[in-house]
């Protein structure tokens, strides 16, 4: 995950307290300090600065929460479970023969490049028109 989680950047987690947090502000702005770190690159300093800036109040952490719950959840559909395992011989030609495809419940179609189509003993592929999953086997 980028600089996006605030949580992460502070280490603290997702339900600490206000005062929490602000004495893990406080903690690592000391440590990362440019003064401090002796360096000039005050990159992580400018980091935590921001994170605080968010996280202390409630409207920008609330809305940090929501982005991270999207976030959460989009991950989960690319993990997603495979719908249905179906094979080369069940799917359809398009009219050039070009492409295999497979009506989705969504009322979309999962499509297959039949370039592709042989050169493989299963494959998964997803839908173009949600995050279902099927996996094709080869039996041709
Ligand atoms: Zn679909």
């Amino acid at each position: 995950m980028s600089d996006r989680d605030h949580y992460r950047v502070l280490n603290v987690s997702r339900d600490a307290s206000v005062q929490e947090i602000k004495q893990q502000y406080l903690n690592l702005s000391r440590q990362y300090h440019p003064d401090a770190s002796g360096t000039n690159d005050s990159k992580e300093f400018i980091e935590i600065q921001e994170a605080w800036e968010i996280l202390r109040n409630e409207d920008s952490r609330l809305a940090l929460d929501k982005d991270l719950d999207n976030l959460e959840s989009k991950n989960y559909k690319t993990r997603g479970e495979i719908s249905e395992v179906v094979k080369i011989s069940e799917m359809d030609f398009n009219e050039d023969g070009d492409v295999l495809s497979r009506p989705c419940r969504c009322g979309s179609t999962y499509d297959l490049s039949t370039s592709d189509a042989y050169d493989f003993n299963e494959v998964i592929v997803v839908c173009s028109g949600c995050s279902l999953k099927i996996k094709i086997e080869n039996d041709l």
